[in-house]
């Protein structure tokens, strides 16, 4: 599956008549519906993350009418709606696009406060535009770029094909498939990514950043480098909390595990259309940011968001934890994952200190976090899984009753001596001790 190289609208007709392709591993998207245990489910690449609470309602009124009313935010800052069917997607996206304008095309992407952050080293959408605008043919539907200003909430954390860092207004720091190449001046910035683009295009739709041999690498942009400059380091940020603008403020929140009922998130969207605030963004880490002129609109607003269930604070556990739905609403599950969560995060708040992150999976395909966890129970079969440093998929360390995992945590979170972290505790204990702690041997 690829996205067109020139970024265009699939037709109404197209997409009433035509059913989705639908491919397991695809990247999913409204117009290519992805297939998953609980049906199918939809990205919406929504232009700038920018959207108003009118639209986020309409958006979550129609995924609770056309799929299963469960939506994400993913990772990446991405809206996804569960649960279509083959016959309500082509419908489901009809409607969309009557709400929303839909991205398509190359995923260059941006901070939700880019532009506005009195903290950022540099606008970085000039560039993403600049990027945007130099289409390359071939490429496959995964590749991103990432142009981040370095701002309060930054985008380090995420994958890139291609990554522009902002060292200062003038000059970027160039990395492809998270490895710095070198720095660039603005100028030429577009012109580099456009070499790398045509590079990963040249090796076919599935190649990405890291198949890129490095000397032919160098050489393709070797006359856009400026030297080996980098940005200065910064704390790991959040978009969970307060956060000060060129002009007014912006307060996120996030959804826990990632999703959250439609109900809520009406609901949620109607507390800011009561309020008096206009501009909702989609941010990394399943987050939301509303921005107001007034911090006491946002004040009123996160109170609403706590009421309803969202996490409202950096330190709440669950924002620790991944976890997908599961049992309780997917075919291949065979754990009731977010129940579990929860009551994980409920329960054992002491060992989720920040420290490391728990992915809790239905299954082995990981859907949550696709990306490895300090610790990864795994629904299987008869049991439960457990996988530590690694991906829901890797083998496991040690399997026991979904039952015992309550007090097989217990355990664990009594090994930590004083003053210790948790990621410092499983360190210290390896692999073996934590497997002989889970089977209580
Ligand atoms: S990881 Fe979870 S959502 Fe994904 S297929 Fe398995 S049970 Fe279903």
């Amino acid at each position: 599956m690829r996205e067109p190289d020139v970024p265009q609208a699939h037709s109404t007709a197209a997409l009433t008549t035509a059913p989705p392709a639908l491919r397991r591993g695809a990247c999913p998207s409204l117009d290519e519906p992805m297939q998953t245990g609980d049906g199918l489910l939809a990205r919406l690449r929504i232009p700038g993350d920018h959207l108003t609470p009118r639209r986020l309602q309409a958006i979550a009124e129609t995924a609770a009418r056309y799929g299963n009313g469960q939506l994400e935010i993913t990772a990446r800052g991405n809206l996804q709606a569960r649960g279509l069917t083959h016959q309500t997607a082509p419908r489901f996206a009809e409607a969309i696009e009557t709400i929303v304008p839909i991205e398509r095309g190359l995923v260059v992407e941006t901070p939700p406060l880019a532009g506005i952050d009195p903290l950022e080293r540099a606008d970085p959408r000039p560039l993403a535009s600049a990027i945007r605008a130099r289409s390359v043919a071939g490429l496959g539907p995964k590749v991103t770029v990432i142009v981040d200003g370095g701002g309060q909430i930054d985008l380090v954390a995420l994958g890139a094909d291609i990554r522009f860092s902002a060292i200062s207004p003038d000059h970027w720091q160039l990395s492809v498939a998270n490895t710095p190449v070198g720095s660039v001046a603005t100028a030429s910035a577009a012109a580099a990514a456009e070499a790398i683009l045509t590079l990963i295009a040249a090796h076919g739709e599935a190649a990405r950043g890291r198949d890129l041999p490095p000397e032919v690498l160098r050489q393709a942009v070797a006359a856009h480098l400026t030297g080996t400059a980098s940005p200065s380091p910064r704390p790991a940020t959040s978009a969970i909390g307060e956060f000060t603008l060129d002009q007014g403020f912006a307060a996120g929140i996030a959804l826990p595990f990632g999703s959250i009922d439609s109900d809520s998130l009406i609901a949620l969207a109607r507390s800011a259309l009561v309020l008096g605030i206009t501009d909702l963004r989609l941010a990394p880490h399943h987050a939301l940011l509303a921005l107001a002129a007034d911090p006491a609109m946002l004040a009123a607003w996160i109170e609403a968001a706590a009421n309803l269930g969202f996490i409202t604070a950096p330190t709440d556990p669950r924002g620790a934890v991944s976890a997908c739905i599961g049992s309780e609403g997917c075919a291949s599950g065979h754990l009731a994952a977010r129940s579990l969560a929860a009551g994980l995060s409920e329960h054992h708040r002491d060992l989720l200190d920040g420290s490391i992150t728990l992915h809790v999976s239905g299954c082995a395909k990981g859907c949550a976090h696709p990306r490895a966890a300090a610790l990864t129970l795994v629904g299987a079969e008869d049991n439960c899984a457990l996988v530590l440093n690694g991906l829901a998929g890797d083998m496991p360390l040690a399997e026991i009753a979904s039952a015992r995992m309550e007090s097989a945590l217990t355990r664990l979170t009594r090994q930590r001596l004083p003053g210790e972290t948790t990621a410092a505790c499983l360190t210290r204990l390896g692999a073996s001790t934590i497997a002989g702690l889970f089977r209580q041997e």
